[in-house]
């Protein structure tokens, strides 16, 4: 299975995965640029494994997508809506809140640290954003988040508190909490390299099932070189804020063109 065929980039698949599409992105904090007018499209249902050295700006390309930082200047779309700015008439304008929280509503971001209220249990951390942000019943809410903990492997500890759980199992109820928002996109930035050794493959298993389903477009930062060969549909190597490379894993894995890539890729291996 790849990219979806016939849905052109940012717009939104059969399946109902969103295309991303990025124009001239800039971001700075004070004076360290840390995105430089990125171009990026995305297309539905296509897995993009994003990698580069550290600060070499792709976990702000999440957030900003997620619109947990907001970017100085360009534009952002997200299934053809955009992000960060408002049509009237042919003219773009920024965005209210409202809009923004609108369009945000069809991503989801899972984090390196699992960020799972504490006090609460898995399906009550799962259960909360459908009820309170999407106004889903309590019932279908615990339905749905049941279904999703089954997925996950994880019905049996539908009850237990974070506290409770492995770092493998709390990360997997954190992908099975932003699913249950039933995203277009899904943000993936480094989720399992806060896991010891042992418990990555368990989550790595469970990106697997999501990507097979093909309901959600995929961007995931990661160093797990072997999984983004395995499961990317393409690889983006950052360098600077900006995409210095990209193509197919076997290519950007197997034979980087760039200096700046095979330097990388020797370091990590
Ligand atoms: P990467 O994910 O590639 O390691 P990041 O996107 O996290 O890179 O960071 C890129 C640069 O932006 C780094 O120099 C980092 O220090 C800086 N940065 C990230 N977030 C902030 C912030 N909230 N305030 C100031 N600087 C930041």
């Amino acid at each position: 299975m790849s990219v979806s065929e016939t849905a052109t980039p940012g717009q939104i698949s059969e399946k109902g995965a969103a295309g991303v599409r990025m124009r001239d992105v800039t971001k700075a904090f004070g004076s360290n640029v840390v995105l430089r007018d990125l171009d990026l499209d995305v297309a539905p249902g296509e897995r993009v494994v994003i990698i580069g050295p550290s600060g070499s700006g792709k976990t702000t390309i999440l957030r900003a997508t997620m619109t947990l930082e907001r970017i100085d200047s360009g534009t952002i779309e997200v299934g053809g809506r955009h992000l960060y700015h408002e049509l009237h008439g042919n003219k773009l304008r920024p965005a209210r809140e409202s809009h923004i929280r609108e369009v945000r509503s069809d991503i989801g971001m899972v984090f390196q640290h699992f960020n799972l209220f504490p006090h609460m249990t898995a399906l009550e951390n799962i259960m909360l954003a459908p009820i309170k942000v999407h106004g889903k019943p309590r019932e279908a809410a615990r339905d749905a988040g049941m279904a999703l903990l089954e997925q996950v492997g994880l019905a049996h500890a539908a009850n237990q508190t974070p506290g409770q759980l492995s770092g493998g199992q709390k990360q997997r109820v954190a992908i099975a909490r932003s699913l249950a928002c039933e995203p277009k996109v899904m943000l993936f930035d480094e989720v399992t390299s806060a896991l010891d050794p042992e418990l990555v493959g368990e989550v790595l298993n469970v990106l697997r099932d999501i990507a097979e389903e093909g309901r959600t477009t995929m961007m995931l930062v990661t160093h797990e070189m072997g999984f983004a060969r395995e499961m990317a549909d393409r690889v983006l190597m950052f360098d600077g804020g900006q995409v210095i490379e990209s193509g197919a894993p076997a290519d950007v894995l197997g034979n980087p063109q760039h200096d700046r890539t095979k330097a990388f890729l020797g370091a990590v291996k």
